[in-house]
């Protein structure tokens, strides 16, 4: 590779050693090939920052961090990204709260971040963007002159050419995508709708080779879908401790649920048909409880505040109507579990559910299958709504509006013979193996590389 690798992330690690699927294989590629990871501070300040500041103790990258002043937590973090954006991602237009401001430091906080990259970046480099919180940033690099090779992932899903509406004006996504050389997206049904969008706009012609034409510009749009560290998952399932030292509670049946406390995971419709399935299950001795993990997230939002009402109203109902004098058939923890805990946890769980309204791709449901024991594992209920149901077509897929269909398939996936779960297992574990995220990392990476060689600056 000719240029160095820039990252651009909205969150950076701040301490030496990385944690988390994505952040390793970030800083495995940007050790291979060297090169600069910026992202915003952890800590907000009064002032934004008007340069970046060097963290952590990194040799063979550079980590810098820019600074987010409170306003800007809540116009263009809390705001734009996560009142506009990401309901509109989500097919929530109802859950929008768009403010004139919020759309206005959403832009200048990318205009910021393009200046600030101008003064670290050279012509060869490969930028390569992530997320929604920065579609802009191509567009603000190129204004200020860059004609390297600009990469973008998104990790959510891309709208539906209905739902796009509900964007101001201003927000053309088309226009700030093209300015990419390469759209990366999670699914083929993620690239489908953004062809969709493209094809509605006058200017743009999608050509032979599947690249698309938009004035002058040509980029590429495909699908990466993102997967886990499987080799470290596996280890932290299977190392250590056993699932049946992890507490009396866990020695029972249990199914798992795993999901920061969003309107977009389906949980109330997942409490509803777990009560439907203790309502309807033949043998009342049967004692299978739900174990359901959901830490808390953007809780200044208020949309957040109100699905965390609902749900611990359901869990109260629930928990008022099943529980016996010694059970309780639904156990709620609203705090973040650590990973190497939730391994051993997802391993002891008869069944995994991940039930999402709409997900980019969800990375709760490979771990689940990650954290297995081969010989005798549990069954994934999965979303057909979750872009991870494009590549887990082997697990017990449900509709998450269907309540009725998701308590028969917690039923069928209790009963489900050890046969039909090996099989099931397999397949998905293939799968899993082959999205592995470093395999992710390196081919996005090789597909921007690809990308035509950028002009020299000034010609
Ligand atoms: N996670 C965690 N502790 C928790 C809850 C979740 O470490 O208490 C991790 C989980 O293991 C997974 C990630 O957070 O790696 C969630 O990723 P996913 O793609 O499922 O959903 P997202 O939160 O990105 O929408």
């Amino acid at each position: 590779m000719s240029g160095r690798l820039i990252v651009i992330s909205n969150r950076i690690p701040t301490e030496a050693e990385p944690s988390g699927g994505l952040v390793v294989a970030m800083h495995a590629a940007l050790c291979n090939h060297g090169g600069i990871w910026i992202g915003a501070h952890p800590e907000v300040t009064e002032a934004p920052s008007s340069h970046l500041e060097e963290i952590g103790d990194q040799t063979s990258y550079t980590r810098l961090a820019f600074r987010i002043a409170q306003r800007e937590h809540e116009e263009f973090y809390l705001g734009f990204a996560n009142s506009v954006l990401w309901p509109v991602c989500h097919r929530r237009g109802d859950l929008v709260d768009l403010k004139r401001s919020f759309e206005t430091t959403y832009g200048e906080v990318n205009k910021r971040l393009a200046r600030l990259i101008m003064e670290v970046v050279e012509p060869e480099d490969l930028i390569w963007i992530q997320d929604y919180h920065f579609f802009p940033l191509a567009s603000e690099l190129r204004k200020l002159g860059f004609e390297g090779r600009l990469g973008f992932f998104l990790h959510i899903p891309f709208p539906a050419l209905g739902d796009l509406g509900a964007l101001p004006q201003t927000a053309n996504l088309a226009d700030w995508l093209a300015d990419y050389d390469l759209v990366g997206l999670q699914t083929r049904a993620d690239v489908a709708r953004c062809l969709e969008m493209f094809r509605a706009q006058r200017r743009a012609e999608v050509m032979l080779d599947g690249r698309i034409k938009y004035g002058a510009r040509v980029f590429s749009v495909r699908s990466f879908p993102i997967g886990i560290d499987v080799d470290t998952f596996v280890k932290a399932a299977t190392e250590g401790c056993d699932s049946a030292d992890l507490g009396d509670d866990l020695k029972e049946e249990y199914i798992i649920g795993v999901d920061r406390l969003d309107y977009s995971k389906g949980l109330p419709n997942r409490f509803r048909s777990f009560a439907q399935y203790l309502e309807k299950r033949p043998n009342k001795d049967r004692r299978v409880s739900l174990l359901q993990i959901a830490p808390p997230t953007r809780e200044e939002v208020t949309a957040y505040r109100q699905i965390r009402v609902e749900l611990e109203e359901l869990a109260g109902r629930l928990n008022g109507q099943h529980a016996e004098l010694d059970w309780t058939p639904l156990r709620y923890i609203h705090r973040n579990i650590d990973r190497n805990l939730l391994a051993k946890l997802y391993r002891g769980a008869r069944v995994g559910m991940v039930t999402p309204l709409a997900d980019g791709m969800n990375l709760v449901a490979k771990e689940y299958i990650a954290a297995q024991d081969p010989e005798d594992p549990g069954v994934l209920v999965l979303s057909q709504l979750a872009g991870a149901a494009e590549d887990l077509t082997e697990a017990l897929l449900v509709n998450p509006y269907d309540i009725e269909g998701m308590a028969e398939a917690i039923a069928k996936a209790l009963d489900m013979p050890l046969a039909e779960r090996k099989r099931r297992y397999a397949a998905c574990m293939t799968m899993v193996d082959k999205t592995d995220v470093a395999i992710w990392c390196k081919s996005f990476i090789a597909a921007l590389e690809a990308c035509e060689a950028p002009l020299a600056w000034g010609t």
